[in-house]
């Protein structure tokens, strides 16, 4: 297969061109034709024919194609189901918010993690994305809506820390003054809690804004709902985020998805309280989205539980759900593309 042209840094397109006899200049066009979502080398009008054609030879360049795009009636939200080259879907969303238009991103195809309330890893990983498939999520995201991208959350499918090497390359790529120039402040990463990611992001001191999805702060509830736990223990997860904080100076956010009679009780909140003394950090209550195939049902007390967190001087907001009406929470979408799929219908 050829290569992937758009995972590629300034400085390998630099050199690579180098090699082709090239002047510096021209990959500084051609990184910038890249970035701005050109899906082809013929776009490239700046560029001879001649070095197109050798650069078609060479690279992997195409747009993934829109297998299915929803706009919800209520808040504008746009959902996109991408079809990458090989046939895989990946999901998309577009959420307009007052502080700018955001897109949440997926990291991989599927997801290994198995967390019991997710629809993303019904189906277990097929495969890691590239990191210029990520890149090209919020581009063309970008690009089909004509809205200005200014915040990216890596919250869709995938567990951005099983495949941290693509994802670091990617941020590195879209923070690129060259490109599509996104602060590294106006990214979030969120993990599951796998604790050796954890460390690693803090050695590298980015700038970015770490969410840890907790939703239950002791080990018996975490192992029930949270395979990784077993692997990464809650104990040992909160002395990570601890020494993050220390590191990098940066809150952490904490996302608690609230489910029924599971991890709503007072005594969990008590503890989170507990276990977030001294470290300053602010808990995201998701009310629980509904997923077919899992028994477990949204939480009735999100207001109580908020209330007892904030009681106690622990910062506690209740996500603001969007895009209800188009099933936008990650991979309900790609779910059912694949039962339909499946069903040949
Ligand atoms: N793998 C990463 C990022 C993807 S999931 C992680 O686990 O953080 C993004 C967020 O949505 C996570 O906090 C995840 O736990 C949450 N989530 C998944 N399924 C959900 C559901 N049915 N209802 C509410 N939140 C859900």
């Amino acid at each position: 297969m050829r290569e992937d042209i758009r995972s590629m840094t300034p400085e390998e397109l630099a050199a690579e061109l180098r090699e082709m006899g090239e002047p510096a200049f021209r990959s500084r066009q051609i990184f910038a034709w890249l970035h701005r979502g050109a899906g082809s080398f013929e776009e490239m009008s700046d560029i001879s024919k001649s070095l197109r054609e050798k650069l078609g030879e060479r690279y992997e360049l195409s747009a993934p194609g829109v297998a299915r795009k929803q706009v919800s009636q209520a808040d504008g939200t746009v959902k996109y189901l991408w079809e990458l080259r090989d046939g895989n879907c990946i999901e998309t969303v577009l959420m307009r918010y007052h502080h700018g238009n955001t897109v949440c991103i997926s990291s991989q195809v599927g997801c290994r993690m198995g967390c019991a309330f997710c629809a993303s890893t019904l189906g277990g990983k097929v495969r890691d994305l590239t990191p210029g498939e990520m890149l090209e999520q919020v581009m063309f995201a970008q690009r089909d809506s004509g809205l200005q991208v200014s915040n990216i959350v890596l919250m869709g499918i995938g567990e951005p820390m099983d495949n941290l090497d693509n994802v670091l390359r990617f941020l590195e790529l879209v923070n690129h003054p060259q490109g599509m120039n996104i602060g590294m402040r106006h990214i979030s990463l969120s993990t599951c809690g796998v604790i050796p990611g954890i460390r690693r992001l803090a050695e590298l001191g980015l700038q970015l804004t770490l969410s840890v999805s907790l939703h239950a702060p002791d080990s018996e509830t975490r192992d029930r709902i949270m395979p990784v736990n077993r692997a990464y223990g809650v104990e040992e997860l909160f002395a990570a985020c601890r020494d993050y904080f220390q590191k990098t100076g940066r809150r952490i956010s904490f996302e608690y998805a609230m489910i029924d009679e599971v991890n709503d009780h007072d005594w969990q909140a008590d503890l989170i309280v507990k276990k977030l003394r001294g470290m300053p950090g602010h808990v995201n209550l998701i009310p629980l989205n509904d997923v077919a195939e899992s028994p477990l049902r949204p939480s009735r007390r999100v207001r109580q539980f908020q209330r007892r967190l904030e009681d106690q001087g622990v910062t506690a907001t209740v996500r603001r759900s969007l895009g209800g009406d188009i099933d936008a929470s990650c991979g309900q979408l790609r779910r059912k593309a694949m039962e339909i799929g499946r069903k040949g219908l």
